[in-house]
């Protein structure tokens, strides 16, 4: 529709990357990707990608020339340094988030789980037709009326750690506050319904799962 109305088209391959998701082949003109991420693996750089189609390389080419924004050398090394490595993590960032999503899901006081990789799941047919993978990052929606439980159980996690940037080696959690979601909602939470947002790492599954299990405790 969008190539029929000569509209550009952008997408944000940042949960993706491109070893799980090709936008240019599927007719996107832009795909961004945050190289603070999974690009450098590592959450100690901040970098981002843009891949363009034929169709607007000069748009985007003399906008470049004129911005002056530049990536610093280091940054640029430590991007490039994570690359090297961008398969082997992703392979196994796949493999522990699909173990922890569907011990999540068998979880009661969890009442749903947002990781296409899991069959049945909102998106999984969608996510099977253009991804030829799944990364790191999930959210669940937790039932209690009790939210000063729901944090206990984040601030209880010992291998999580707290941070927006996922992306890394390691796990974290986050609680998703209402306002954070705001009108921008994937899914309708209700005020007794909670958000987490895990980024799950290249941790021992076993011992990010053991973590969860006694955190989730605290739930009332
Ligand atoms: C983090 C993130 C960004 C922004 O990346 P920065 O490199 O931190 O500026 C953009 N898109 C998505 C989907 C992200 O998760």
């Amino acid at each position: 529709m969008a190539k029929k109305n000569k509209i550009y088209t952008a997408i944000d391959n940042t949960w993706g990357t491109p070893y799980f998701l090709k936008p240019i082949k599927l007719g996107f003109d832009m795909s961004i990707v945050s190289a603070t991420k999974y690009y450098s693996g590592h959450s100690d750089v901040m970098g981002g990608s843009l891949a363009i189609s034929k169709r607007v390389f000069k748009l985007v080419e003399a906008t470049n020339k004129v911005s002056g924004l530049r990536l610093g050398p280091d940054d640029a090394y430590l991007i490039l340094r994570g690359i090297r490595t961008l398969d082997v993590r992703l392979e196994k960032h796949q493999e522990n988030a699909l173990k922890v999503s569907k011990f999540l899901s068998k979880q009661k006081k969890i009442i749903k789980v947002f990781y296409p990789y899991k069959k049945g799941s909102q998106n999984y047919k969608l996510w099977k037709k253009y991804y030829s993978g799944a990364s790191g990052l999930l959210g669940f929606k937790i039932k209690s009326k009790n939210k000063n439980s729901v944090l206990k159980f984040v601030n209880s996690l010992k291998l999580f750690g707290y941070g927006f940037s996922w992306g890394g080696f390691e796990s974290l959690a986050l609680y998703q506050t209402h306002q954070a979601l705001g009108k921008r909602q994937f899914t309708h939470i209700n005020k007794d319904e909670h958000i987490i947002r895990m980024h799950i790492g290249l941790e021992d599954p076993k011992d990010i799962i053991d973590d969860i299990k006694q955190a989730l405790k605290f739930i009332k």
